[in-house]
């Protein structure tokens, strides 16, 4: 059993990532107008990422015998300049969240709950990589500059991102 404060903390943790995947679609929509498939295949990947994040939390609340409440999602843009300027929103919003699984590891210690902790432990970890790795394709595309060759080449490698799986560590106990 989990406290109602904590319960109604991760149910917004569980929107948000609903939220964080239509964002991701939006950007992808915008990187399709671009005409770089591979970067919009990526963001894709990263839709079906965050859906996978939010059924976590889905699980973990039932888990619980927690109340879900599915709360409004807001509108997100489908516009974007450059591949550039949307891997700098990715790394924008993934730090966003960052910051949200802190404030949830912070409140669920505050209040004992131990299991809470261990459970989120797997997003404090995913973090790091989601950070990382839009950082580094942001790296990539200023090493690329106005390159539109090397641009083509980025593209081509994002559109190689695989599926994403569930991932064993954060799968339903019960
Ligand atoms: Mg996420």
């Amino acid at each position: 059993m989990i406290s109602k404060e904590l319960a109604r903390a991760i149910n917004d943790q569980m929107v948000f990532e609903l939220y964080s995947s239509y964002i991701y679609l939006g950007l992808s929509a915008a990187l399709e107008k671009l005409k770089l498939p591979g970067a919009a295949h990526w963001m894709r990947m990263q839709v079906d990422e965050e859906l996978i994040h939010a059924n976590i939390f889905y699980n973990y609340l039932n888990d619980q015998d927690a109340e879900i409440e599915l709360g409004k999602i807001d509108k997100v843009s489908t516009k974007v300049k450059s591949a550039k300027e949307a891997f700098e929103l990715a790394l924008k919003h993934e730090r966003i969240v960052t910051g949200r699984i802190n404030q949830l590891c912070a409140l669920a210690m505050k209040n004992s709950q131990f299991a809470t902790l261990t459970f989120l432990n797997f997003f404090v970890t995913e973090q790091v990589q989601e950070e990382r790795s839009v950082q580094q394709i942001i790296d990539k595309l200023e090493l690329a500059e106005n390159s539109k060759e090397a641009l083509l080449f980025i593209d081509k490698e994002l559109g190689l991102r695989a599926a994403p799986t569930v991932p064993a560590a954060a799968q339903t106990t019960v």
